[in-house]
């Protein structure tokens, strides 16, 4: 059995810092603190609602069987129901997925969506499970947390290493135990079988809605501007097409290089294309180095990305990358950090870019465009009427635009910065909710 519910990503973490969760906590207690909130409702706030940790015994395609760890942290439902993905990862930690699940509720509070935070993983490899027992596990998590999800309930979504299959699977599962079709039980379906159109490239899609918006306020024309990405997987692949389809210049992204085992820094000094870029990546954004070098970018070790002479630095692979220890070496060029990446800088990183006035958009708004999407799926599945791939991304760029807006008045209004001023209005709706609902007084 894999017992690996231990900490994960901690490779780049500051020596004295807290695990994932005890930021975020440490994150909510402040902001708590700034909305002076009573003890009750930072007591109800600062924790999960509810945990559910299941073993998944599943049938191996040689005969033996194996069980497989589980968590779904359900943070909060006072705006609607739990809401969140679920993951497949060897090292998957149940910290790592109480701050998820914590950061989901900010997330749908601030794009004022009627919904929860909730997050799920399931500890395991899928790169070394055949397809038929990755099935077996997905509908076996679903026998055993059937009462404990459903439309009104808690809604699942993809999230690292799992896709629209898995969440195929999970919804058939669901819906032969219950009876009856619940196309709103999950989200990220497959396009055809109740998925959003839209839904694969919102992510990315809302990350430059929201860069485009904050470019404007510093004046900046965004055909003059260039970027350096980290990540080329889902988020960072649309983000920089969107940015090069209005002009921008991504001129390094940095990716893992499968084969070897580590990261690389791609650099095109006179603009990536993101398509062709594409082509030599594959399915989980791992790009071919080799492949690269012959089509003519200039190979780095995977740190540089942060070092770029560039506008714009968009990191878009994991967490805790831009911490104490590298932040110095951002170029003095830099004017914006749009964390399309959940928490990919810590919070002394952040203070310091800042310091140097540079803008931070923070996760919780430039990576929403994901969940508000998901949102979409559902609305289209209660209604069984399906919008156009346009009409979704039109609507999308609606609520982000409106959220960014939102959020830069209140920072401007309170004299804080557009973390904090994001993080204020989301814990605030959500504290009003519980208040309201009679949870605390
Ligand atoms: P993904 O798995 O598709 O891509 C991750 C990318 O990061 C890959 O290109 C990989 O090569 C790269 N990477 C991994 N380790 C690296 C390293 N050490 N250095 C450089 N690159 C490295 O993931 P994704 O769906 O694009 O998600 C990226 C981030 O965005 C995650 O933090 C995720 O939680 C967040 N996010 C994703 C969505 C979504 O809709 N996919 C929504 C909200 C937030």
């Amino acid at each position: 059995m894999n017992m690996s519910l231990g900490i994960v990503n901690r490779q780049n973490a500051e020596p004295t810092e807290l695990t994932a969760f005890g930021q975020a906590q440490a994150q909510f207690d402040g902001i708590a603190r700034r909305l002076g909130l009573d003890a009750a409702t930072i007591a109800l706030l600062r924790s999960p609602k509810r945990e559910l940790h299941v073993l998944v015994p599943v049938r191996m395609d040689d005969g033996s069987t194996r069980i497989f760890e589980s968590v779904r942290v359900q943070h909060n439902d006072a705006r609607g129901p739990f809401k969140g993905g679920i993951r497949f990862h060897p090292s998957a930690s149940a910290d790592d997925t109480r701050a998820l699940a914590m950061l989901m509720t900010w997330k749908c509070a601030l794009l004022n969506l009627p919904l929860g935070g909730a997050k799920g993983a399931i500890v395991c490899d899928p790169r070394r499970l055949s397809l038929a027992e990755q099935e077996r596990l997905c509908r076996g998590w679903i026998r055993l947390m059937a009462d404990n999800l459903g439309p009104g309930l808690d809604v699942p979504a993809p999230d690292v290493m799992t896709s629209g299959r898995h969440m195929l699977w999970m919804l058939d599962e669901f819906e032969t135990i219950h009876g009856g079709k619940f196309p709103d039980f999950i989200t990220g379906k497959p396009v055809g079988m109740g998925g959003s159109p839209g839904r694969t490239e919102a992510t990315g899609h809302g990350v430059v809605a929201v860069l485009t918006e904050a470019l404007e306020l510093r004046g900046i024309d965004q055909a003059s501007v260039t970027a350096s990405i980290q990540g080329f997987g889902n988020v960072a692949q649309h983000a920089a097409r969107r940015f090069a389809d209005a002009g921008g210049r991504v001129v390094a992204v940095s990716a893992w290089d499968s084969r070897e085992g580590q990261a690389y820094t791609f650099r095109k000094r006179s603009g990536i294309d993101p398509d062709a870029l594409a082509r030599l990546t594959d399915g989980f954004g791992s790009i071919d180095k080799t492949a690269a070098a012959i089509e003519g970018y200039e190979i780095l070790p995977g740190s540089e990305w942060i070092d770029q002479d560039v506008d714009i630095l968009i990191p878009a692979a994991l967490e805790n990358q831009i911490t104490s220890r590298n932040v110095s070496r951002i170029h003095g060029r830099v004017q914006i950090v749009i964390e399309a990446a959940n928490g990919p800088m810590t919070a002394e990183a952040s203070q310091r870019l800042e310091d140097r006035g540079v803008l931070v958009i923070p996760d919780i708004l430039a990576n929403a465009g994901g969940v508000t999407c998901s949102y979409f799926e559902q609305v289209q599945g209660q209604s069984n009427y399906y919008w156009s791939r346009q009409e979704v991304l039109q609507k999308l760029d609606t609520w982000m635009t409106a959220a960014f807006r939102e959020v830069h008045e209140k920072a401007e209004h309170d004299q804080v910065s557009l973390r904090d001023a994001a993080y204020v209005i989301a814990i605030d709706r959500v504290a009003r909710a519980c208040r309201q609902r009679g949870w605390v007084s």
